[in-house]
């Protein structure tokens, strides 16, 4: 028994639920490609998890309402960038009748590269004005656009601070790669935490009714631990700094998530696989 044998396939959005979608998207990625297995990777590996969190104490075999919508099409395009648009518009088509917040729906996005952020991140900063953006990533991805693509992996922070309202707000922490301009830019708006203890004593700060989105990049956490990505970073974070912020987002408004830069190839013992099972795992339990 694992967190995709009791998702519920699903078609389409159900109220009071939490969903799973995977957006297998990896066209942009500089480096080495591959992240487009993650979402499939993330669900065979869960089934060697336990279901029970001794973290947050409660069981994924107790929820009712989790769906798995299954993977966004991807169309069949050469050009990289209408494939990924195309993936974005089926993300969007699941909203048609449905609304994030009055039907208190909740999604858990699975990459692919970081680019597919951008289709749910635009949907919650427009469904809640007072969004607060999470973004645990090693890399600023502040950039205008990379090697020619607007919405590269590199710029996704950029692309989504277009759509930022006066009340959103973005905390980037684990920063640690990225170009002098994003680095003062980060500087400027405050946005980069400098430590742990500064991270949790703002989000701590936040009323416990301010809605949290969490942008992962899995590389984020130190290829010590998850060298299956396709950009690693030494220097990186581990698992228990991950469960002390899951637990304070366990007891604020967390209304949903990605998770997104895994790539199974490139670790071949599967150990990446099974950490960011793990990671979905509490994540998902943090957003019940
Ligand atoms: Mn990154
Ligand atoms: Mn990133």
């Amino acid at each position: 028994m694992h967190i995709f044998d009791l998702a519920t396939p699903a078609k389409q959005l159900v109220n009071d639920s939490i969903h799973f979608v995977g957006f297998q998207f990896d066209g942009t990625a500089c480096y080495r490609k591959g992240a487009k297995f993650g979402p499939d990777s993330i669900r065979e590996a869960s089934s060697n998890i336990e279901t029970y969190s001794p973290y947050l104490d409660r069981d994924t075999a107790d929820l009712k309402n989790i769906y798995d919508l299954g993977n966004l099409d991807l169309g069949l395009f050469l050009d990289v960038e209408k494939s990924w648009a195309h993936a974005c518009d089926h993300f969007d088509s699941f909203f048609k009748e449905r609304d994030l917040k009055k039907d208190n729906i909740k999604m858990i996005t699975l990459g692919g590269e970081h680019s597919i952020s951008f289709a749910p991140i635009k949907k919650y900063l427009e469904t809640y004005p007072d969004l607060v953006l999470l973004h645990l990533d090693a890399h600023a991805d502040l950039r205008d656009g990379y090697e020619g693509f607007h919405y590269s992996h590199a710029s996704i922070i950029r692309r989504v601070l277009d759509h930022f309202g006066e009340d959103h707000k973005l905390i980037q922490y684990g920063i640690r790669s990225g170009t002098k301009e994003e680095f003062s830019w980060m500087e400027e708006n405050k946005t980069r935490m400098g430590s742990h203890e500064e991270l949790i004593e703002n989000l701590l700060f936040f009323t416990d009714d301010r809605p949290i989105y969490l942008t992962l990049d899995l590389d984020y956490f130190d290829p010590s631990f998850l060298p299956g990505t396709g950009t690693p970073e030494a220097g990186g974070e581990d698992f228990h700094s991950f469960i002390k912020l899951i637990k304070v987002l366990k007891n604020k408004n967390f209304v949903g998530a990605d998770i997104t830069e895994l790539s199974p190839e490139i670790d071949p013992t599967g150990n990446s696989n099974v950490f960011a099972a793990k990671i979905a795992r509490e994540i998902l339990l943090a957003l019940v």
